[in-house]
C-alpha cells in the first residue's frame, strides 16, 4: 500500500488517512462509484459530533458487544467502505468474537468481489488471523428486498441471530430487523433510516468504534446486556450533542 503524504502531526491526519485508504481502495477496484459520497456524508456528521466518541456511543458500543458475545450465530457484514477503511480492525474483531465475516455488496461484480477478497486475505495472512470470510457464493435471499441486494449467504447473514452491519442501507436494515435479527449498526448520521431502524445504533466513526471494540474485548471486561436498553435514547443523546455543537 502506498504511503500517505501527510505527517501524523497534521491536525487532520486521521481524516486524511481515511481518504487515502479510500483512494487506494478505489485504485484496486474495491469500491462502487458512490463510496466516496457516502464517506463525505459521514465526515460531515463527524464534524458535528466533534470527531470524538460521545458517551452514548460508548454505551451503544458495549451493548453491541454484549449482543455479539452472547449470540448463537453472530456475523459481521462487510461492504467496500468497511473493507477499505477498517479491514484490519474488522478482522481482528471477528477473530476476538470467533465469528465469520461476510462480504455483502450492493453493486456486485466479479472484479470487485475478487479485489475485496484479495485485500482481506492479504491482511489475514499478514496478521495471522484465522477468520472465515464468506460471501463468494450467495445461496439465500433476504425476504422483502428486490433484486441482487437481497442476496446473502445461508450460513452467514441468513442464519445469523445477531448481525453487525457497519454502514448499512436503511431498507436493508429494516428487512434484517423484520427477519427477527438483532441488528447492530455503526452510522455517523443519527437521522438516517438505518440509525432509526436498528436494534442498536452506534453513532460514531467506523474505525474509532472497531478500535474501541477490540480494546474492550482485549481488556477482558465482563460485558452485560442492558435489558432496558432504549435505542431512541442513544439517538436522542446524539441529537442533543449535535445541538450543543450548533449552538453558538
Ligand atoms: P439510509 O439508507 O440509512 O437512509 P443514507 O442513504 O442517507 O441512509 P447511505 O448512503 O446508505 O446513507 O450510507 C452512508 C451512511 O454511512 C451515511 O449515513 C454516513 O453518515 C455513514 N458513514 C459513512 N462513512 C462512515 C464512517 N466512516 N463511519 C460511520 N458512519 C459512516
Ligand atoms: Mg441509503
Amino acid at each position: 500500500m502506498s504511503k500517505i503524504a501527510a505527517d501524523p502531526s497534521h491536525p487532520r491526519y486521521q481524516s486524511l488517512l481515511m481518504r487515502h485508504r479510500l483512494e487506494e481502495a478505489r485504485k484496486k477496484g474495491m469500491l462502487a462509484g458512490s463510496a466516496l459520497i457516502a464517506h463525505g456524508r459521514g465526515e460531515a456528521f463527524d464534524y458535528l459530533l466533534g470527531e470524538q466518541t460521545i458517551s452514548s456511543a460508548l454505551i451503544a458500543t458495549r451493548q453491541a458487544l454484549a449482543h455479539l458475545s452472547s449470540a448463537k450465530h453472530p456475523v459481521i457484514s462487510l461492504n467496500g467502505n468497511v473493507v477499505a477503511l477498517a479491514g484490519e480492525e474488522v478482522l481482528q474483531l471477528a477473530y476476538h468474537l470467533k465469528c465469520p465475516v461476510e462480504i455483502n455488496i450492493f453493486y456486485r461484480t466479479p472484479e470487485r468481489m475478487e479485489a475485496l477478497f484479495n485485500h482481506l486475505n492479504e491482511i489475514k495472512q499478514q496478521m495471522g488471523l484465522d477468520v472465515e470470510i464468506l460471501g463468494a457464493e450467495s445461496n439465500a435471499r433476504i425476504p422483502g428486498l428486490e433484486g441482487p441486494r437481497a442476496n446473502c449467504c445461508k450460513q452467514g447473514i441468513f442464519e445469523s441471530d445477531v448481525i453487525l452491519v457497519p454502514l448499512e442501507d436503511g431498507d436493508r436494515c429494516e428487512a434484517l430487523v423484520a427477519m427477527g435479527k438483532t441488528v447492530l449498526v455503526i452510522d455517523l448520521n443519527p437521522f438516517s433510516r438505518t440509525a432509526r431502524m436498528a436494534s442498536v445504533t452506534i453513532v460514531d466513526e467506523l474505525t474509532r468504534v472497531l478500535t474501541n471494540m477490540n480494546e474492550i474485548l482485549s481488556s477482558g471486561e465482563n460485558l452485560q446486556l442492558t435489558t432496558n436498553f432504549q435505542n431512541e435514547q442513544i439517538l436522542q443523546a446524539a441529537f442533543d450533542h449535535i445541538g450543543t455543537v450548533l449552538t453558538p
